[in-house]
């Protein structure tokens, strides 16, 4: 997967539940960050709806 804002490829940071983040179902937080610009991508995987996975990507930019 690759940076939303420079096309470079992001690095991998870590799976976490939902739990850690606060939200009250299973599933997993990804989050990536990318090594050219001040860029963390959170892919946000809700595991308890099998057939119809909600995938939604929070894309933060940091000021510079
Ligand atoms: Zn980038």
């Amino acid at each position: 997967m690759n940076c939303y804002h420079c096309n470079t490829e992001l690095i991998w940071g870590g799976d976490h539940d939902y739990e850690d983040h606060g939200i009250d179902t299973d599933g997993i937080v990804t989050n990536l960050s990318c090594p050219n610009c001040p860029t963390t991508v959170f892919v946000y995987t809700d595991i308890e709806e099998e057939e119809n996975p909600a995938l939604l990507m929070n894309i933060l930019k940091e000021e510079e």
